[in-house]
């Protein structure tokens, strides 16, 4: 089945601009949201999730169309918000079976079955018997996708589901959205780079309500091969090298400053040719360069 969001666009109250004419297919497989915060995620998350509605435009999926037939889209999605409260004092298990009843899993055998075997996929089956309260980071992470994945759910959305997490809970956690079927839309949205690198097949960078890109990770990767330049410079010649508009990013290193430079034809003076990644992509974005549109 397809998602498919046309001409969306939201204003609040306040006259923020959150969404912006918004056009974006999504078939099966894992699709990557990325943008810096206040970009728009959760906004087009929200909607998208039948919370929300939007001021123009349709969102459908399959043949169910999102703000006139709410429940429809309910009964086949499974949401992880940006803050997922948990209950602190009730036990992995209690509320994880007290939401399968709420999801309308109503049959005690089957719902046993079920949320079992979530907690075995989650790998929060030794801890099932703990409050939540006691839970880490990652821990609350993987329950909130056990209760995303109840009742069998055809449109996954998890809103910047890594934040915050340390770099092992943050692997686990890319292990148990990797494992999820091929046959269901997962939309992951994040500000982290690699969540959509490491798991994405599919990616669209978002920027101030508006979507900048789209495309496959490894094709967008293809786009920008030979364009980009890495060197590395004395602090003092950076801001030189920035008004050429041209540079992607840079860090600190050694003293000196790592730049990755932007360009159609070779640099001299210590450039060398780097091999591009979706980071050259976003930040290329972010900055206004057109990297990924020219070729
Ligand atoms: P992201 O998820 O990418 O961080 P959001 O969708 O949360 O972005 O926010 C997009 C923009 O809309 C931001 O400028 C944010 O401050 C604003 N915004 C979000 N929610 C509201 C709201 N309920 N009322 C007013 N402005 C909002």
């Amino acid at each position: 089945m397809k998602l498919s969001i046309q001409n969306v666009s939201k204003t609040y109250e306040n006259g923020v601009k959150a969404l912006k004419n918004v056009n974006l297919e999504i078939g099966n497989g894992m699709f990557g949201l990325l943008g810096p915060n206040g970009a728009g995620k959760s906004t087009l998350m929200r909607t998208i999730a039948g919370l929300q509605d939007a001021d123009n435009g349709s969102i459908s999926f399959g043949e169910i169309d999102v703000a006139k037939n709410k429940q429809a889209l309910r009964e086949i999605l499974g949401y992880l918000p940006q803050e997922f409260g948990v209950y602190p004092k009730v036990s992995c298990y209690d509320l994880l079976d007290h939401m399968a009843v709420m999801k309308g899993i109503v049959d005690t055998k089957s719902r046993k079955k079920i949320v079992n075997s979530l907690l075995h996929q989650t790998n929060l089956w030794d801890a099932k018997d703990q409050k939540l309260g006691t839970f880490s980071g990652g821990m609350k992470q993987r329950f909130g996708i056990a209760q995303a994945l109840l009742g069998d759910p055809k449109l996954i959305i998890v809103d910047e589901p890594t934040a915050g997490l340390d770099p092992m809970e943050r692997n686990r956690f890319h292990n148990l959205l990797s494992e999820i079927g091929e046959n269901v839309i997962v939309i992951l949205s994040t500000h982290i780079v690699d969540d959509v690198s490491d798991l994405c097949n599919d990616m669209a960078i978002i920027l101030n309500g508006e979507v900048k890109v789209i495309g496959q990770p490894i094709q967008l990767i293809e786009k920008m091969d030979g364009k980009v330049w890495k060197g590395l410079v004395e602090k003092s010649e950076l801001a030189h090298l920035e008004e050429s508009g041209n540079v992607i990013s840079s860090r600190l290193y050694l003293g000196k400053v790592q730049v990755r430079v932007f360009s159609e034809s070779a640099l001299e003076n210590g450039f060398e040719p780097a091999s591009s990644e979706i980071e050259d992509l976003y930040f290329s974005t972010i900055h206004g360069l057109k990297i990924g549109e020219s070729n």
